[in-house]
């Protein structure tokens, strides 16, 4: 069974393609069951990368059923993780029942990272900045089954080859333990590779490490926001994940893991 579990349509503020698009680059793919992770993200400026989420979930559900005997569509959201607005994340997903909430963090100190000049420290204070911040978000948010790219600032640091595991790994085993004592998966985002990192978001050392640390689930997903990066290097991630210990990988439908074999 091959499974993308992340990836945006028109319904993303940076995405244009039609959700059918998607889906029948999906199909042509060869995928089985494929998940929307459109965003919803918060502490941006108002209105902006915001889901009309009732407009979603009408469309979702009619291409879902349009293309039932060719391939599982789940209808899941990237909810854009930050610590001032915990009440409205909680809110919005109480609200709206969705099959995957992939947890992601977008900002550094408020800045988005994606405009590196706009970050006024070192990369080493931006990546640290970073996983204090995620660290805080797992502990305090509930209700996302996913960690969406840990360590995602290093594809906007101004010198990406000099970040390493081992230079966070206090802040970073923290945010692993926590996953795994609150029963969290950790995706792998292939997003690096599109990225030029030579490696999937996280890297493959944080990915073992959560294995020792008895993280059990793993998601993978593309991040596609166009049908061409549909399952991009997926070959590549699935060793990487295997290789650190795994069998399975997880998708999530009605919220609850289902184990797909590798
Ligand atoms: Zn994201
Ligand atoms: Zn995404």
């Amino acid at each position: 069974m091959k499974a993308d579990i992340h990836m945006h349509t028109v319904f993303s503020e940076d995405s244009e393609t039609p959700v059918e698009t998607m889906v029948e680059e999906s199909i042509a793919r060869g995928m089985d069951i494929i998940c929307f992770t459109d965003h919803q993200d918060y502490g941006l400026k108002p209105g902006y990368f915001q889901v009309d989420p009732d407009a979603y979930r009408e469309k979702m559900i009619q291409v879902r059923d349009a293309f039932k005997d060719r391939i599982r569509v789940l209808i899941g959201i990237e909810i854009g993780m930050h610590m001032d607005y915990r009440d409205e994340i909680k809110s919005f997903l109480q609200k709206y029942p969705f099959d995957f909430v992939l947890g992601s963090v977008h900002l550094v100190d408020g800045v988005d990272p994606y405009d590196r000049a706009l970050y006024p420290g070192t990369d080493d204070e931006m990546y640290r900045r970073y996983f204090e911040q995620t660290l805080e978000c797992v502990r305090h948010i509930d209700g996302f089954q996913a960690l969406g790219h840990l360590d995602y600032v290093v594809r906007y640091g101004y010198d990406q080859t000099a970040y390493t595991y081992q230079k966070y790994a206090d802040v970073i085993d923290e945010i692993l333990r926590e996953l795994v004592s609150r029963g969290i998966a950790l995706e792998v985002n292939t997003g690096g590779y599109k990225k030029g990192l030579g490696y999937p978001n996280p890297h493959p050392d944080i990915i073992r490490r959560f294995r020792e640390l008895g993280g059990e689930m793993i998601t993978l997903g593309a991040d596609a926001h166009v049908p061409s990066y549909i399952g991009y290097e997926f070959d590549r991630a699935e060793t990487v994940i295997k290789e650190a210990g795994y069998k399975e990988i997880t998708i999530f439908m009605n919220k609850k893991p289902v184990f797909l074999e590798l």
